[in-house]
C-alpha cells in the first residue's frame, strides 16, 4: 500500500502549527521522531484508567497493567523477529542497552589483552561505554576507517578482526550521514572469528526492516523515541543464550528469584534485566508506535523515504555553496551538509526563521567529524510525515542563505 500523507499527517498533531510565523517543517527526525495521537492518548489513558505497578499486584489494575505493558513485550519481538519475548529487554533507550552490554558481558567476558572493535560512524552513546570498559580491563579498542563517502573501509576491518577480537559494536545505520553499513558480513566474518557482535538499531530500525534471526546478531539496542514512540525508553535485544550467561545489570526488585542475607537468586530473562519498576506508562504507548508502524508497512515507509532522499539530493547539489558530507551509495533518508563559508549554527538558525527544524552541529559524533575536518554539519532527516513541498521549503530556504556567501 502506497503511503496516504494526509492520513499520516492527519495522525501527528504536532506537524500542525507555525513556527515563526511559518507553517512547521519538521527536518530533525535522526534526533527524534514526531508520536501519532495514539501513542499521545495511550501515555494519558494508561494513567487515567490503569496506572498500576506490573508482574506483582492481585488485583484488577495491575493485571491489565502487566498484560498491556507484555503486549508491547510481544510487538518488539515480532517487530525485529526475535525468537521469543524473553530476548526483548527494555531499557531508557539505545544509550543504556549499549552500556548494559558494557557493564554484565563486558565485565565478564572481555578481559586485558582482549580487543573490541567499533568504527569511525560510530555515536558517542557506543564509543565512550567501550573506552571506559577498556579502561578498566586493559582491553584494546579499536576503530574501522571509513572513506570519503561515509563508508565502512572492509578490508580494514578484515585486518583488525584478529581471534584477539572479543566483540563488534557497530552502527547499523549512521545518524549523522545515513549510511547503511553492511552489518550481515560484519556479524558473518565476526562470528568466524568467535566474537560477538552488538548492533546499534538507533537509526535503522526507523527506516529498514528489520530481522535479528537473520541477522544473527547477538545483540541489538534501539530506541522507542526514534520509532514514533515516547522518550526514554529502548529495547536491548540479546539472544538468549548470550543473555543467559551474562551477570544482572542492576539490582533490586524483580530481577530476583529469591534473596537472603546469604545468597541472592536471580530471575530469568528478561526480568533479570529489568530491575525496579518499569517506564510502564511509556511501554504501553510504545506499543501503539509500533502499530503505526506496522499498519503503515516498514516497505511502503522505506519506498517513500528514499523517494524524499532523491528529490532533496537532487535538487540540494544543485545550489551553489551547498557541501554534501557523507554520499554512502548506501543510506537513509538523511541529509548531512555545509554550506560553503558558512558556520552550521547559523545557517540552522536561519532556517528555523524559516519555520524548519533541523539539527546543527557534531551529532554526537565528534570523531566521524573530526575524519572530515569539520566542527560540525546540517543535517536534514525525512520521515514518513514529511512531503516534497516541505523539501521544496528546504530547498528555497537553503538557496536563499547559500547565496550569502556565495
Ligand atoms: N546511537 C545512535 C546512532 C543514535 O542516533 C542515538 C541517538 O541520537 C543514540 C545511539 C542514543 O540514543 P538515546 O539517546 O535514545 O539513548
Amino acid at each position: 500500500m502506497p503511503i496516504n500523507i494526509d492520513h499520516i499527517r492527519g495522525l501527528f498533531p504536532v506537524l500542525h502549527q507555525e513556527v515563526n510565523g511559518r507553517p512547521l517543517v519538521y527536518f530533525d527526525n535522526a534526533a527524534t521522531t514526531q508520536k501519532p495521537l495514539a501513542v499521545i492518548n495511550a501515555l494519558s489513558d494508561y494513567y487515567k484508567k490503569d496506572n498500576s505497578n506490573i508482574h506483582r499486584g492481585a488485583h484488577t489494575l495491575a493485571d491489565r497493567a502487566t498484560r498491556y505493558y507484555e503486549a508491547t513485550r510481544g510487538l518488539v519481538k515480532s517487530f525485529i523477529n526475535a525468537k521469543e519475548e524473553a530476548e526483548i529487554i527494555f531499557t531508557k533507550g539505545t544509550t543504556e542497552g549499549i552500556n548494559l552490554v558494557a557493564a554484565t558481558f563486558g565485565r565478564k567476558f572481555i578481559q586485558e589483552g582482549d580487543e573490541i572493535i567499533i568504527s569511525t560512524l560510530e555515536h558517542h552513546s557506543n564509543i565512550v561505554p567501550w573506552q571506559m570498559l577498556c579502561e578498566e580491563k586493559g582491553a584494546v579498542l579499536k576503530v574501522i576507517p571509513i572513506n570519503e563517502a561515509g563508508e565502512l573501509d572492509m578490508q580494514a576491518f578484515d585486518e583488525l578482526l584478529t581471534s584477539k577480537t572479543k566483540l563488534v559494536s557497530v552502527v547499523h545505520v549512521s545518524n549523522a550521514l545515513g549510511t547503511i553499513n553492511p552489518v550481515a558480513e560484519i556479524i558473518q566474518k565476526s562470528h568466524q572469528k568467535g566474537a560477538k557482535v552488538l548492533l546499534d538499531g538507533a537509526q535503522s530500525t526507523s527506516h529498514l526492516e528489520i530481522d535479528v534471526q537473520a541477522l544473527d546478531c547477538d545483540f541489538m539496542a534501539f530506541s522507542a523515541h526514534k520509532l514514533y514512540g515516547p522518550t526514554g525508553l529502548g529495547v536491548l535485544y540479546g539472544k538468549r543464550e548470550v543473555l543467559d550467561a551474562m551477570p544482572p545489570y542492576q539490582g533490586g526488585g524483580e530481577m530476583i528469584k529469591e534473596v537472603t542475607f546469604a545468597k541472592t537468586t536471580y530471575n530469568e530473562i528478561p526480568f533479570k534485566f529489568e530491575a525496579g519498576t518499569p517506564n510502564i506508562g511509556d511501554v504501553i504507548a510504545f506499543g501503539k508506535a509500533l502499530e503505526f508502524i506496522n499498519e503503515t508497512g516498514k516497505k511502503a515507509i522505506k519506498a517513500y523515504e528514499d523517494e524524499l532522499l532523491s528529490y532533496a539530493t537532487e535538487q540540494l547539489e544543485q545550489i551553489k555553496g551547498f557541501i554534501p558530507v557523507g554520499t554512502a551509495k548506501n543510506k537513509v533518508s538523511v541529509i548531512s551538509f555545509n554550506i560553503n563559508g558558512m558556520h552550521p549554527f547559523d545557517v540552522g538558525m536561519m532556517l528555523d526563521a524559516n519555520g524548519i527544524a533541523v539539527r546543527t552541529g557534531h551529532h554526537c559524533t565528534q570523531p566521524l567529524m573530526q575524519r572530515f575536518g569539520i566542527e560540525g554539519t546540517v543535517r536534514a532527516s525525512f520521515s514518513v510525515y514529511n512531503t516534497k513541498s516541505e523539501i521544496d521549503t528546504l530547498v528555497a530556504s537553503v538557496s536563499k542563505i547559500a547565496k550569502i556567501k556565495n
